[in-house]
């Protein structure tokens, strides 16, 4: 991802014949607030820097009605970013744009560093307070990434995602799920704290039978366009068995842009690409499958009206 100028960006697909929402989107990255990121890694250490251009947010709102995705959730995961976002959800609802809601946690890659200094106490305190706007509706994104973490910073995401668990539940708030590559773990924790009322699974990377586990417990799934990627059959057959009221989508952009544009910078807009193919595989018309993921969004967070 060496740019993110506006003319990087994939073309804006045909728009979807029935609304649909990115329950889960970085514009803090995808605009430059949170500065460069070059590992996927939130870095507090990082400044925005002069050296790379990004698309202003217009950009990505006006590309994402274009393609017919009228909802998302604006997801800050580290203290900067929680911060841009809670001022971010407020000031587009004061100015009558009912496009975002939001949600903040410390992701479970930050979690370790703040320990490590020892701010991860009082981070979380903070998080919590940021939660308290009406269009704040999750706790995420929490979890568990032991592809990045090991030894030490594993006890600190643990930590992190138990406290993260209790302030979804102290807050009444849908809580978005990070796991990667530790799936046991995270159910396990998840059944000795007690699960939110609503639990989601943010950019879903189990397979059919992880996806039957999930759904069990009634946690919502949410793909994202890495179900496009060529050697992603395993996801694919998860996202075919998921029940339809458990189902979510979202782009995580500006990471995992869809296939035949992976490598380049996404946007919001870019899940019409991922909701054709959910369409696909879960052999369901297109036109419903968004009608019902609308709904699901709406069950899962509330509404997007003003
Ligand atoms: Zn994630
Ligand atoms: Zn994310």
């Amino acid at each position: 991802m060496a740019s993110r100028a506006a003319g990087d960006y994939p073309e804006v697909p045909e728009p979807l014949p029935h609304p649909g929402v990115d329950t889960h989107t970085h514009l803090d990255i995808c605009t430059g607030a949170r500065g460069p990121i070059k590992t996927g890694e939130p870095d507090p250490e990082v400044e925005p820097g002069d050296d790379e251009e990004f698309p202003p947010l217009s950009f990505f709102h006006d590309t994402a009605m274009q393609a017919g995705i009228t909802r998302i959730m604006q997801i800050g995961c580290d203290m900067r970013s929680a911060r841009w976002t809670a001022e971010l959800v407020a000031g587009e609802a004061a100015a009558g744009r009912d496009w975002m809601l939001g949600g903040v946690a410390i992701h479970p890659n930050e979690a370790p560093r703040l320990a490590a200094v020892g701010l991860l106490e009082e981070s979380l305190t903070e998080i919590e307070s940021l939660t308290a706007g009406p269009r704040m509706r999750v706790v995420g994104e929490t979890g568990l990434d032991y592809f990045r973490t090991e030894g030490e910073g594993v006890i600190a995401q643990q930590e992190s995602f138990r406290a993260h668990i209790e302030i979804a539940k102290r807050r009444g708030l849908a809580l978005q799920i990070h796991d990667r590559n530790a799936h046991a773990d995270v159910l396990r924790i998840l059944a000795e704290e007690g699960a939110p009322d609503v639990t989601v699974f943010h950019c879903f990377s189990g397979d059919a039978a992880f996806a039957r586990e999930c759904a069990e417990r009634g946690y919502y799934m949410s793909f994202a366009g890495n179900i496009t990627f060529k050697n992603a059959a395993d996801l694919r057959h998860a996202a075919a068995v998921v029940p339809a009221h458990l189902l979510l989508s979202e782009t995580d952009a500006p990471f995992l842009t869809p296939h035949p544009h992976r490598g380049r910078p996404g946007g919001p807009y870019l899940t019409a690409v991922t909701l054709r193919k959910l369409a696909e595989v879960r052999e369901t018309p297109l036109a419903e499958l968004c009608a019902q993921i609308t709904a699901n969004a709406e069950q899962a967070f509330g509404t997007w009206d003003l």
